[in-house]
């Protein structure tokens, strides 16, 4: 075995790092440590947290992480940013962060910025979600900045999603009702501290009440994160919805689902990797004619592809081991 893989194993923090940056960087190595840590992932229990911006959600992961620490669960905390390519605003709320748990060595705290990644940032949270599980930690919180298409995708990596809401965000309810309320296991009302609290949660339990009433309901729980109020009956809500998967096909079927989105991911890494790598000429070529809006992007991405296409017929390769 690599001696970095042996090293995330014994849950050694410079290690850990080091495999996750490989993972971000998309480095040729992440993948064979990848393959040997698969084997041993698995056993952590993995909570993906969104919402809208400001509401709370960093806060309320760390009083959360505070409320497994106390239960003596060791924790891995992901932050991610799928929006933007600088990660400045999460480094932020990560130095914040790591000052509080910084002398704690049960807590484990890394943000990911997309950098443009090939692939998606998707597929690089699901991988550093696997190391962190490799690395033996027994909760794994993945927090995202926004709420829009690639939480929701990255998301499916959870075993149990939080979607965390506050009073005065106005209509929001009813714009995030479309994706973000169907991915919602349970729902935290935060910053009940403050006016409108009440009515947040009757409108969320109104908005609730439309959906079909089979299977988990999502329940909604009141939580001030930044006194760290709330948050113990979160964590019994949550504790509720993975017996309740448990109990039922439920936990197979996310399980199955995560291992679906995860191969998926690096298809399609795989797949852009290679089609870029052999088209980057007429990448360029073409992004210029499009900016000059000589041409249109799908145009551009189609002719792209079909001239990848045209090349694998003409020369078949030896197909990977
Ligand atoms: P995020 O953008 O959703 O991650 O939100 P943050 O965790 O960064 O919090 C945004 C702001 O809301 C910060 O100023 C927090 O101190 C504040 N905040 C977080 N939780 C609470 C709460 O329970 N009550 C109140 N009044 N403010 C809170």
């Amino acid at each position: 075995m690599l001696e970095i893989a042996e090293k995330v194993l014994a849950g050694d923090k410079r290690a850990i790092s080091r495999a996750i940056s490989l993972v971000e960087d998309d480095a040729p190595e992440a993948r064979c440590i990848m393959r040997e840590l698969h084997a041993y992932t698995g056993s952590a229990y993995i909570i993906g947290v969104t919402g809208p911006p400001g509401v709370g959600k960093s806060t309320l992961v760390d009083s959360l992480a505070n409320q497994y620490r106390k239960a003596c669960k060791t924790v891995g905390i992901v932050a991610v940013d799928p929006s933007s390519p600088f990660s400045g605003g999460a480094l932020l709320g990560d130095r914040i962060r790591m000052q509080r748990h910084a002398l704690d060595p049960g807590v484990f705290v890394r943000s990911l910025a997309s950098r443009g990644r090939v692939g998606g940032i998707s597929a690089a949270t699901s991988q550093v979600v696997k190391i962190l599980d490799a690395a033996g930690k027994d909760v794994v919180i993945v927090e995202t900045v926004g709420a829009g298409q690639s939480e929701v995708d990255i998301m499916q990596h959870a075993h149990s999603v939080v979607v965390v809401m506050a009073p005065g965000l106005g209509d929001d309810i009813q714009a995030i009702k479309a994706g973000i309320l169907e991915i919602a296991d349970v729902f935290a009302v935060n910053k009940a501290d403050l006016d409108g609290a009440k009515k947040t949660l009757r409108d969320l339990e109104m908005a609730l009440e439309m959906r079909s009433a089979k299977g988990w309901k999502p329940p909604v729980v009141l939580t001030v994160a930044r006194s760290d109020q709330g948050t113990d009956e979160l964590v019994r809500k949550l504790d509720e919805h993975v017996r309740f998967m448990q109990s039922g096909s439920g936990w197979q079927d996310k399980l199955e689902k995560r291992a679906m989105a995860e191969v998926r991911d690096l298809v399609a890494q795989t797949l852009v990797r290679e089609v870029i790598g052999a088209e980057q000429q007429r990448l360029m070529c073409l992004s210029a004619m499009v900016a000059l809006r000589e041409i249109d992007p799908y145009q551009a991405a189609s002719e792209i592809i079909e001239q990848y296409h045209r090349k694998v017929k003409e020369q078949p390769t030896e197909p990977e081991r």
